[in-house]
């Protein structure tokens, strides 16, 4: 089957989180990646974060919380920058804060608004972006139960579906068909290797029991991203977060990178749409959906790569 490719005739990843600084906690390895690689990568940030607690001590002043959505605007900007995202799309809700907080009722949140419109909203990024890869979140999100999260999972199948229906709104676009639809997903794997690594160095983990009472669902892994050079995509990605995340967090920055880099360098996901591969884990989230491979490099200017960003030179193969 012929691949389309979107309106530059690149390959388009596009992911779907729910707050700002979820784009650099999962998958900004992978986005780097692709990034260097000259795909073409869109974020959609259904939420402005507006319910974000102030994780930084240093940051944490009275004046922020009123500030806070501009902030967190800017910090988004910044980390999709140097993690690689050439276009950031925001669908435009408010965030529903934890649940149970006085947040979820506010008439403009994400987990209150009219279903069928949000996912029309997604829909029309669909078929504006045409990606033959979408990333989302699973429906079964462990001891995360954001609201928002959930409801990222919630329009994200139904938007995936309705966006290739020619019955479904014409008016929000020509029909686009992606090709594959994967879900994120920590590995225990990576978790242990982590934990491992702070004893190892002597260090307290940030893992507590908890965390491995959870049951493993490294089974479900479908593709298992190589993501070597690119992990400082993550650390820099939430870095970028400076309201939201606190730079002295063992959880995120106590491994030096070195230790980052070589333990568990790879992003995990399950493909949840798409056609298997014969052989698991494949490697490659558009496997099966890229166009004929050139033969060798000598047929330049067959197709434009992007100048490099900030983010490729930081984070591409040298
Ligand atoms: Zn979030």
């Amino acid at each position: 089957m012929a691949t389309d490719t979107g309106p530059e005739g690149r390959l388009c990843l596009l992911t779907v989180h729910a707050h700002p600084d979820d784009e650099a906690s999962k998958g900004a390895p992978t986005v780097a990646r692709y990034h260097a690689e000259g795909v073409r990568t869109v974020l959609v940030c259904c939420t402005g974060g507006e319910e974000g607690e102030i994780l930084n001590p240093a940051l944490d002043q009275p004046w922020m919380a009123e500030k806070l959505a501009e902030v967190r605007a800017a910090e988004l900007a910044r980390a999709a920058q140097v993690i690689g995202y050439e276009e950031v799309v925001m669908l435009g809700y408010r965030d529903s804060g934890m649940a149970g907080s006085p947040a979820n009722e506010h008439p403009e949140c994400f987990a209150k608004a009219d279903f069928e419109e949000a996912v029309s909203r997604l829909v029309e990024v669909i078929r504006r972006q045409r990606p033959q890869v979408m990333i989302t979140y699973p429906e079964d999100q462990g001891m995360y139960q954001h609201p928002d999260h959930l409801r990222v999972y919630d329009i994200s199948v139904p938007a995936f579906e309705r966006a290739a229906d020619p019955h479904y709104r014409p008016d929000l676009g020509e029909p686009w068909a992606v090709s594959k639809l994967y879900y994120t997903l920590w590995s225990r794997k990576r978790l242990e290797e982590r934990h491992k690594a702070f004893g190892e160095l002597g260090l307290e983990s940030p893992y507590q029991e908890s965390w491995f009472e959870q049951p493993s669902r490294d089974d479900e892994i479908t593709t298992r991203v190589p993501v070597h050079d690119f992990i400082d995509a993550r650390i820099d990605g939430l870095l970028a977060h400076a309201t939201q995340i606190d730079p002295e967090s063992s959880f995120w920055f106590g491994l030096p990178p070195e230790i980052e880099r070589s333990i568990y360098p790879y992003d995990d996901y399950v493909l949840a749409r798409g056609t298997r591969p014969a052989e698991l884990p494949e490697s490659d989230l558009f496997e099966g959906v890229r166009p004929e491979a050139p033969e060798a490099s000598e047929s330049s200017g067959s197709s434009e790569v992007p100048e490099l960003s900030t983010a490729q030179a930081q984070y591409g193969r040298a």
